[in-house]
């Protein structure tokens, strides 16, 4: 468009009053009841996990595995619907600020727990259950400290405060939590150097920081810490041998220990990663992630059949990448090559990166590739790689915020063309969080429900609330006011967009 049309547009628009509007402005509601009470909730969210995701996942299930994804069963037979995102003065949320929109039911701004942003702060969904007897897990493959399980539970102004959030874990006294973070618990790490494994140990809790241990336990209460941050991504555990135990099988060790408490339980498990291998643009990390959790979703929903007074509710927080597979070749035939070369992808980028080190060489660059990713890279692709480990020079320049060396190993390698047929037909549009709406599911009995709609991220702290027999209402505040508080707030301080993940 030419700056005189721009201009001409944007005088239009002035005139007929159709200047910038909030982010809900607009919004039309859409309130879904379920119809019944549960004993049990269980919240499954995939992190950072969109439709095209989904579409990558499902076509690999079929066509490489032979079988049907346990999320596309439910999908066709059971409630469902899309999720509004937005946060209180983005149209692209993080994490926290979706946590938040979930579990306390009002909108907040990026970047803290359960907090308005002038420092109010809110009760989580976790936190009202446990008051109401509930017994409480929380499960994930990141630290167990981040902000997706931290939101459900406890109210901090910073989501990255992860050493404090463990302390307030101790404090809140969950049943359970599963999860990494070893750094956030080891007095040799902490920078207070206070031992949180001793404390909890002292609050009653079974503490396990393996597999092997995790499996051999029988206290009632646990903290298993299993990683320096976060878990392995599933593609590295799988055929990388790094070691640390499955979403799922701590779903399994959960499960019966949460299961035996009377009054009923709630749970939060994550998928954590599926956002970090999407914020790399890294696909075959992100559907291996995508494959744990639909392993997972079969453990948790035999669980619902077994326990039909239990609901289980699926949902993403919102989309990152967003990483689609697109059309190549004549109608478009050869896009399924896409799907069929993600099997020559044996390794995440960053487990790529720790083989590699700092300092590798441009051979040692291109074998790695060839190796774990299945692709040949041409020698400048390479060399690129190299500066980008050596120096943290990141490529494309253009594009910093946000972005990682691995990034810039994922790059080197994802233009597919005639004479590059070794790269799967997938491609990102950012490493960053997206607007668009994600998935909401239910699973349980008794459901009188056919279809959700479209409903914003908040009603999901209304679902739980119907399900568990819990109303209660946090404070709300404006887009406007916390605007002001932002303007106002000193240089210098974490603003949201400083946050990642
Ligand atoms: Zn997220
Ligand atoms: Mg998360
Ligand atoms: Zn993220």
């Amino acid at each position: 468009m030419k700056r005189r049309e721009l201009l001409k547009g944007s005088l239009m628009a002035g005139v007929l009053g159709l200047l910038p509007k909030g982010v809900a402005q607009g919004a039309p509601q859409n309130t879904p009841y379920l119809g019944r009470r549960y004993r049990n909730l269980i919240v499954f969210v995939y992190d950072g996990f969109s439709w095209e995701d989904y579409a990558i996942a499902q076509a690999y299930a079929r066509r490489r595995q032979g079988r049907v994804l346990a999320l596309e069963r439910l999908l066709v037979r059971y409630p469902n619907g899309l999720v509004n995102t937005y946060s209180l003065t983005s149209y692209v949320t993080e994490s926290s600020a979706a946590a938040n929109a979930m579990s306390c039911g009002v909108k907040t701004v990026n970047g803290g727990l359960a907090i308005h942003v002038d420092g109010t702060p809110l009760k989580p969904f976790f936190a009202a259950a446990k008051e109401a007897g509930k017994a409480v897990g929380l499960v994930t493959t990141t630290t167990v400290t981040h902000a997706t399980p931290a939101g459900f539970a406890v109210s901090n102004p910073d989501r990255n405060a992860e050493e404090r959030i463990a302390e307030q874990y101790l404090d809140f006294g969950a049943e359970v939590y599963l999860g990494g973070g070893d750094r956030f618990f080891n007095p040799e790490k902490r920078q207070d150097k206070k031992d949180l494994y001793a404390a909890f140990a002292q609050a009653g809790y079974g503490v396990v920081r393996s597999l092997e241990d995790l499996l051999r336990t029988n206290a009632s209460k646990l903290l298993g810490v299993f990683s320096e941050s976060h878990l392995p991504y599933e593609v590295d555990r799988r055929f990388q041998g790094v070691k640390a135990p499955s979403l799922k099988e701590m779903v399994q060790a959960a499960l019966p220990r949460l299961a035996s408490y009377r009054p009923g339980f709630v749970l939060q498990v994550e998928a954590g990663r599926i956002d970090h291998a999407n914020h790399i643009n890294d696909p075959s990390a992100v559907l291996w992630d995508v494959l744990a959790a639909d392993e997972t979703l079969e453990v948790l929903t035999a669980f619902v059949d077994q326990h039909p007074d239990t609901l289980l509710l699926l949902v993403s927080d919102h989309a990152t990448g967003v990483g689609g597979l697109y059309g190549a070749g004549r109608s478009y035939l050869e896009s399924s090559m896409g799907i069929d070369l993600l099997d020559g992808q044996r390794a995440s980028f960053e487990q790529m990166r720790r083989l590699l080190g700092n300092s590798p060489d441009t051979p040692q660059v291109k074998e790695a590739y060839r190796t774990l990713k299945g692709v040949t890279l041409a020698d400048e692709e390479a060399e690129r790689v190299v500066r980008a480990l050596r120096e943290r020079v990141y490529w494309p320049e253009g594009v910093r915020q946000g972005v990682q060396p691995e990034n810039t190993m994922a790059w080197a390698m994802v233009q597919r063309n005639a004479a590059k047929p070794d790269r799967p037909n997938i491609g990102y549009s950012s490493g960053q969080h997206t607007a668009s709406p994600v998935v909401l599911a239910l699973y349980g009995q008794g459901l009188r429900l056919v279809n959700l709609g479209l409903v914003d991220n908040t009603h999901v702290f209304r679902l739980m609330g119907e399900a568990l027999g819990i109303r209660y209402q946090n404070p709300t505040m404006s887009e406007e006011e916390a605007l002001e508080i932002l303007k106002a707030r000193p240089k210098g301080m974490r603003h949201p967009e400083d946050v990642w993940a």
